[in-house]
């Protein structure tokens, strides 16, 4: 392992994290200590205002223009301005893996099979592969690993992952339900279920909850069932996508409206949601808070579809549960608004949840922390770290790589 010096003298381990979107890349150094982390956002890319912004190793804010810059120049910014720490690898966020059941070194074989899975995901696969060949083209000596969203549920089993439609589309079109989110409901639950000392034991219910949001059932840490589809828009509602409706919305919009495919798709992906409920009011649920605290009706009723279909979703994933330990709320509502859940766990008394509202008050962002009054299953509030488990895998993926070369040699 390489080793990387950040402030007094400190010396740890790191790896890059990278999230390649269509316009922008998110990065994370991780070291093994957690308030070592330089992160941040290249944003804007291929524009005039194409830019950096992040923290840096002091805990200071940066900020810099790259106009113009393409994904490759600013990930060479971005690496020249980190190639100091000496990364030891580099993970890459990859949604959509297909039938891959875990992080995997880059190679040109798991290249195409990311390309493969591109119909999948036709607005994620595409900008990490144009990450991915920039990194690769740029740092051809670091070890590089996927690690995907799809892979921690695959562990689903066929009555959670198929559809009720005719079986050829399963196995000549890979049609069923892969489920997103996977590094935060493994992070999540592993976290949760060590902090309530049953390390990766029993059955657990997950609510990552944010601009996209999804809800899992994991029994002894492995995920058996996901609110999410084939893609990312099956399941409870989200920022701007619908969730669950009647497939036939399809053929109502384009016989009666004559609205066609692609138009159905960006009103179901990018205007439905909080913002198509609250009537384009916002897809931010602080904004819906405030604005159902000063009486519109449109934010009330958004919150409430919000958090009953959120709740209805828990209750029907509980089915692949032999019994139920607790639930772990976790993104940036799910951590942040204590109105959230008690309004979600107040559609769910069937299963004996009990909800301490003084100590879901307290809960500041960032916190861990329990949430339950004591009796009944356990409700706890842990955030996220997705960076910080492409980290893991990341480093898991290069030592056991490294310790078959040596077995090898031996
Ligand atoms: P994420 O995608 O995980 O960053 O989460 C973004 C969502 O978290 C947005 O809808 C924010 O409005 C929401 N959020 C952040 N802080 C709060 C808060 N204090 N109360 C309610 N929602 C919040």
């Amino acid at each position: 392992m390489i080793s990387i010096k950040i402030g007094n003298n400190d010396v740890s381990t790191s790896v890059l994290v990278i999230n390649c979107g269509s316009s922008s890349i998110k990065y994370a150094l991780v070291s093994e200590r957690r308030e070592d982390r330089i992160y941040g956002l290249a944003e804007n890319l291929g524009s005039e205002n194409a830019r950096i912004k992040g923290i840096t190793a002091g805990g200071q804010p940066l900020e810099l223009a790259i106009p113009n810059a393409n994904h490759e120049q600013a990930l060479e910014t971005l690496l020249e301005r980190l190639s100091h720490y000496n990364p030891q690898a580099i993970g890459h966020r990859v949604v959509h893996g297909g039938t891959l059941t875990k992080a995997h070194l880059l190679t040109p074989d798991i290249i195409q099979r990311i390309r493969e899975a591109t119909p999948l995901a036709p607005l994620h696969n595409p900008a990490h592969l144009v990450g991915i060949e920039a990194t690769m083209r740029l740092f051809p000596e670091l070890p590089q690993v996927a690690v995907f969203d799809t892979a921690f549920h695959q562990t689903m089993p066929a009555h959670a992952y198929r559809y009720a439609v005719p079986k050829f589309l399963f196995t000549d079109h890979n049609v069923r339900r892969y489920g997103f989110h996977g590094t935060s409901h493994a992070y999540v639950s592993e976290r949760g279920s060590e902090l309530a000392g049953s390390l990766k034991q029993g059955g657990w219910l997950t609510a990552h909850l944010g601009n996209g949001s999804s809800t899992c059932a994991i029994w002894n840490g492995q995920s058996v069932d996901t609110s999410m589809g084939l893609t990312p828009l099956e399941g409870v509602v989200m920022g701007t996508r619908s969730g669950d409706v009647d497939p036939s919305i399809h053929s109502f919009l384009a016989s009666n409206l004559g609205w066609d495919i692609f138009k159905i798709d960006k009103m179901l992906n990018k205007e439905s949601g909080l913002l198509g409920l609250s009537n384009n009011l916002s897809n931010d649920m602080r904004t819906l808070i405030e604005a159902s605290e000063q009486g519109n009706e449109d934010a009330t009723l958004a919150i409430e579809v919000f958090c009953y279909r959120l709740a209805k979703s828990l209750a029907a994933l509980s089915c692949g549960l032999p019994r139920i330990d607790g639930l772990f709320f976790t993104g940036g509502i799910g951590e942040n608004s204590a109105y959230i859940r008690e309004k979600t766990m107040a559609y769910l008394p069937h299963f004996g949840f009990n909800l301490d509202k003084e100590k879901n008050n307290t809960l500041k962002r960032g916190t861990e922390g329990r949430i339950d009054a004591g009796a009944g299953p356990q409700i706890w509030v842990i955030p996220t770290d997705e960076e910080g488990r492409i980290a893991k895998e990341t480093e898991h993926v290069v030592e056991q790589l490294s310790r078959e070369a040596n077995a090898a040699i031996a």
